[in-house]
């Protein structure tokens, strides 16, 4: 693996660095409270992130996600459809995504409870969700529903586009998470015999999941991509802190107990880096499939040193670190649920011992299989009943 930067690459991570410096830190605060009065019912974004996305897409800074030469564009982006594709891509309008109930989906997303039926020519959706993220301000939910309640349980799900004037659409509220509700939050919603076109289905009646699938993967790359830049941010204020600050006779950054902090958060930031673009390589070089158990490690890994690095940072700023007068806090309360959404630690945990049974099962039937007489080795380990269950 060639770890060397395109010099295309290199370009684009020098200019993005310029505009994080030069545009985006400056007005970080005030964007961060203009998040909050400014966005509503038909307002997506506040004026400063509008003036500032115009300057990236000038600079051609802008959906550089979308350039992944090996991945393409991807299926289900241009299935979102033209009515509702270029606003997106352009950022005049937000989606958000309903598929996490209070009572029943979560974890395990095929406890779904939330049904689509047709009706002529229209779906009727009935279903209470709730942390769909971004709801406030948005134009349009993608909703996974049941549609086939007697399929398999990975083909009982569609995914179906409802705009949020959509009669019987019911945004809740916004839940409060750790003290805070406002912005575009993550809203409680009621479907309540909510009728949409049929032709709002995304993709195949009964492709839901796969389509989740899809998305989620490069979805976690980036989330594991912005907790990294997140974790290299409090580094850097933490390592400012201690060069400045002074206690019991000289700079903390003399301490070694800080000294410890400092080292272990460079240790692992590199490591998580190191696996992230490991598991982006094998996404563009064999696929999204072959690079689900990549996906999942580093999905627990980076959450995690994000999470622990942001502690070390705020400890080493003392009350500081909890206050509002550094973005640590706040990175602190946005850094947390990433070991809960997108699936949660403990389950991407378990996808991948599963898969690593499932391997050794495999091996040790091979063995069996190649040894003269058929019967293997005398002491074969008894297998876990559950290898073999993720496909
Ligand atoms: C800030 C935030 C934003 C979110 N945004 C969205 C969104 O936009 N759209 C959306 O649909 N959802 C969203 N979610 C929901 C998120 O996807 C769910 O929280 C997640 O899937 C877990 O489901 P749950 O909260 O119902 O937890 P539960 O399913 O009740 O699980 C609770 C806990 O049980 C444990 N657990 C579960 N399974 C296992 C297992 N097999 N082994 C061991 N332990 C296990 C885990 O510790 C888990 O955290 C968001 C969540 C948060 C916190």
């Amino acid at each position: 693996m060639d770890f060397s930067l395109s010099p295309r690459v290199e370009d684009l991570r020098d200019r993005i660095a310029a505009f994080m410096v030069e545009h985006v830190e400056p007005v970080e605060g005030e964007a961060l409270r203009a998040l909050d009065d400014e966005v509503r019912p038909g307002i997506a974004y506040p004026r400063v992130l509008v003036d500032l996305r115009e300057r990236a897409k000038a600079e051609g800074l802008w959906n550089l996600f979308l350039a992944n030469e090996h991945d393409g564009v991807g299926l289900t982006n241009w299935e979102y459809g033209v009515r509702w594709l270029t606003p997106l891509l352009e950022g005049e309008i937000r989606s958000c995504f309903s598929m996490t109930e209070p009572e029943r989906a979560g974890s395990d997303p095929t406890n779904l409870a939330t049904r689509a039926e047709r009706d002529g020519d229209e779906w009727v959706i009935d279903g209470h969700e709730w942390f769909t993220s971004g709801a406030v301000g948005a134009e349009v939910a993608i909703v996974m529903a049941v549609t086939d309640p007697d399929a398999p349980p990975h083909r009982r799900a569609s995914m179906i586009l409802v705009p949020l004037d959509a009669p019987g659409f019911n945004l809740v509220r916004p839940v409060s998470v750790m003290g805070h509700d406002g912005g575009p939050g993550h809203c409680e919603i009621r479907y309540e015999r909510c009728r949409v076109p049929a032709s709002n289905l995304l993709g195949e009646q009964g492709r839901g999941f796969a389509i989740a699938q899809d998305r989620l993967g490069p979805g976690r790359i980036h989330h594991c991509m912005r907790a990294i830049g997140g974790a290299e941010r409090a580094l850097e204020l933490m390592c400012e802190r201690a060069i400045e600050r002074e206690a019991f006779g000289g700079p903390l950054a003399d301490k070694q107990f800080v000294q410890d902090f400092i080292a272990r958060s460079r240790i692992e930031i590199d490591g998580a880096r190191l696996m992230t673009m490991h598991a982006a390589w094998k996404m563009d070089t064999e696929g999204k499939r072959a690079a689900r158990q990549e996906i999942s490690e580093i999905k627990v890994v980076a959450a995690n040193v994000f999470m622990d690095v942001l502690d070390r940072a705020i400890q080493v700023h003392g009350a500081l670190g909890v206050s509002d007068d550094l973005p640590l806090a706040l990175m602190w309360r946005q850094g947390r649920w990433l070991r809960l959404a997108d699936g949660p630690y403990e389950v991407h945990k378990m996808a991948i011992a599963l898969r690593e049974l499932k391997g050794a099962k495999a091996r040790m039937d091979e063995t069996v299989a190649a040894s003269p007489n058929g019967a293997g080795p005398e002491a074969q380990p008894v297998a876990p009943s559950t290898v073999g269950a993720p496909s």
